[in-house]
């Protein structure tokens, strides 16, 4: 296995050099990205990864992909290429929060407010502001449709219990939520 995947990274890194900067050749490569046979998508994605900044637009792209593969895979492109500390890639997934598909929505909030596979020299468009995690919380995550995603989210919030938002918004949920992990989770971090 190791062997075939150092041979998928070269062959990713040669197809980087061949592209030449062209951004059509990295559009063609986001098709390649749902197709089943791994030694056709791994390839595309490492190479995606490899490309720096030239391949955004296109990642861009990607995250509006009819096909949850394609999304999903630019998601992770996005986290581990070193793509998310760029402006527009966070910008973009942001909406994704809410996608139809659970474990999209939940590598969205990896990928969001993952900081150790960020890299500067891929990130074009530095942050302006910081990404409002707490805010983000209460709005969407602790009201997302999936139970097992809802429980992330809600103990994710009880471990910003100094941010003086956290208190006020734990006890509504203590009020509307019925899934009696959440609601024992809740009760602790409120010390009731
Ligand atoms: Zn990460």
């Amino acid at each position: 296995m190791e062997k075939q995947a150092r041979a998928w990274w070269n062959q990713a890194t040669q197809m980087v050099k061949e592209a030449k900067g062209q951004t059509d050749r990295f559009t063609a490569m986001l098709e390649q990205l749902a197709i089943r046979d791994t030694n056709i998508s791994i390839p595309a994605i490492w190479a995606l990864q490899q490309a720096g900044p030239i391949a955004i637009p296109v990642l861009l792209d990607g995250l509006q992909h009819t096909h949850t593969t394609v999304r999903r895979n630019c998601v992770d492109i996005i986290d581990h290429g070193g793509y998310g500390g760029d402006a527009r890639c966070s910008e973009a997934l942001l909406p994704l929060l809410r996608d139809r598909i659970p474990h999209i929505r939940r590598a969205v909030w990896h990928t969001l407010f993952c900081e150790r596979c960020r890299d500067e020299s891929k990130c074009e468009i530095g942050l302006s502001v910081e990404l409002d995690q707490v805010a983000l919380l209460i709005a969407i995550g602790v009201n997302d449709p999936n139970l097992k995603l809802r429980r992330q989210r809600v103990a994710d919030l009880c471990q910003q219990m100094a941010d003086p938002r956290v208190r006020p918004a734990l006890e509504q949920i203590l009020l509307a939520e019925t899934d009696s992990e959440i609601l024992a989770v809740t009760q602790r971090a409120l010390k009731l």
